[in-house]
């Protein structure tokens, strides 16, 4: 069992999050998200209200609250995530791991390819790219799906395998670049499971203070959640204005579905690998997915995710304390399928045809993409973008991806956050 010492202390702090759920801190946030469009598009250059300098210079200062929401969240994140995985692996049976940590690892992989094949299949049919008039930049000659049209991305794949492994562990932490962190969290986890229990005992009851000082940064966070969410929807209907958003409203409804065709996934999931009921797993999921969606962050709901897994789904803790930390982090189906839909929308506004074989090359991507994308705010869409050019994609959608990002990534973090809870229902129900 995890959280041996931490483990009162790790309940406390999940049911101080909790409390969060029962002050219906989800409506506070809609009602945040539905003031912020009106006053953003009366701010906007529609209905040409005020002064287009003043109306930048009050968006500004409307999204104040929810850039600090975003810094503090941010700000925890490396260690965060770091220190979790740690204590996810390293306090767990061994045995149970290795039993676990490869059908684990199949699952993680075809779901998110499952998802990426979903959101490029929706997109493709939807075509939400064609609803949006955009200047475009030319379209890149370099990038990834350049070089597969020249048929050389054999020859760079040691390479990319060798640098799954961070040189230098600490400048990855300092740089913010998650994915070096996670691998290095995970071999050092793995350490730290070999070694007898009386050694590391010690160091695991550290690891739980230094975790629940974090997540007191977190909780702060989370009181701004409301009044971020309206200051920073704000900025974007001023910033954006309403015919654009209009346009936009395609692109939106292909998200949502593609969100609720993985959620509808992860039913039949446990209708096939348990004998649960999919309504009754919903049920008790919905308090964490209303906090996923509140705070935009899958780290930031981590401890409600392991008190519903136990205490609402009745998981073993030998198996949530290990899926949930490290699905946190590298279990996004939501996260890659809104990618997948992002990137194919991007390269629909550009007027780029993709052929089969990029096609796959872009699921091979996000895979890796969402697999390294932390459970913070704003996380996928900002790794989008690097994968974007890396690929070769135009980005010249980017302002219009990231002004209606805010209601996408709340939905995608409650998708996650399912996810991980459907891994543990898998792993954790005795046939
Ligand atoms: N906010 C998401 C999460 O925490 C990650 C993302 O931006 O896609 O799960």
């Amino acid at each position: 069992m995890l959280f041996v010492d931490g483990k009162r202390s790790i309940g406390a702090l999940a049911h101080t999050l909790e409390r969060h759920i029962h002050g219906r801190l989800w409506l506070q946030v809609l009602v945040g998200m539905a003031c912020g469009t009106a006053i953003g598009i009366a701010l906007g250059p529609d209905l040409k209200l005020i002064d287009p300098q003043l109306s930048k210079i009050l968006a500004e200062w409307l999204a104040l609250p929810g850039e600090l929401f975003l810094r503090l969240i941010k700000m925890v994140l490396i260690p965060l995530v770091f220190f979790s995985i740690i204590r996810g692996l390293g306090g767990a049976n061994l045995k149970q791991l290795k039993n676990i940590g490869p059908r684990f690892l199949i699952y993680l992989l075809c779901t998110t390819a499952l998802s990426c094949i979903i959101g490029i299949g929706l997109a493709s049919v939807l075509h939400p790219g064609s609803y949006v008039h955009i200047e475009q930049s030319v379209i890149p000659h370099t990038g990834a799906l350049n070089v597969i049209a020249k048929g050389n991305i054999v020859g760079r794949l040691p390479e990319t395998f060798i640098n799954i492994l961070p040189e230098n562990p600490l400048s990855s932490a300092i740089d913010g670049e998650m994915f070096g962190t996670v691998v290095f969290s995970l071999l050092l986890g793995l350490a730290f499971a070999m070694q007898p229990t009386r050694t590391i005992k010690h160091l695991l009851s550290i690891i739980d203070d230094l975790l629940n000082i974090f997540m007191t940064i977190v909780k702060w966070a989370m009181h701004l959640a409301p009044l971020a969410v309206f200051g920073l929807t704000a900025r974007m209907a001023a910033e954006t204005g309403l015919s654009v958003l209009l346009g936009m409203s395609m692109y939106i409804l292909t998200v949502l579905l593609g969100l609720m065709l993985v959620m509808m996934m992860y039913h039949l999931l446990i209708m096939m690998f348990t004998k649960r009921r999919p309504l009754e797993f919903a049920s008790s999921v919905t308090g964490v997915q209303l906090l996923a969606f509140s705070t935009s962050s899958s780290a930031a709901v981590m401890p409600v995710s392991i008190k519903t897994a136990e205490e609402n789904l009745g998981i073993d803790p030998s198996i949530s304390e290990v899926i949930i930390p490290l699905g946190t982090t590298i279990n996004m189906d939501g996260t890659a399928i809104y990618q997948s839909i992002a990137i194919i929308f991007m390269a629909q506004s550009a007027g780029m045809a993709l052929t089969l074989a990029q096609m796959v090359l872009i699921v091979i991507t996000l895979i890796a993409s969402s697999i390294g994308s932390p459970g913070t705010p704003g996380v996928g869409v900002a790794i989008l973008m690097t994968v974007a050019s890396n690929l070769g994609i135009p980005t010249g959608a980017h302002g219009l991806i990231l002004g209606v990002d805010r209601l996408l990534d709340m939905c995608r973090t409650a998708v996650n956050v399912t996810g991980d809870l459907t891994a543990c229902v898998i792993f954790g129900t005795k046939k």
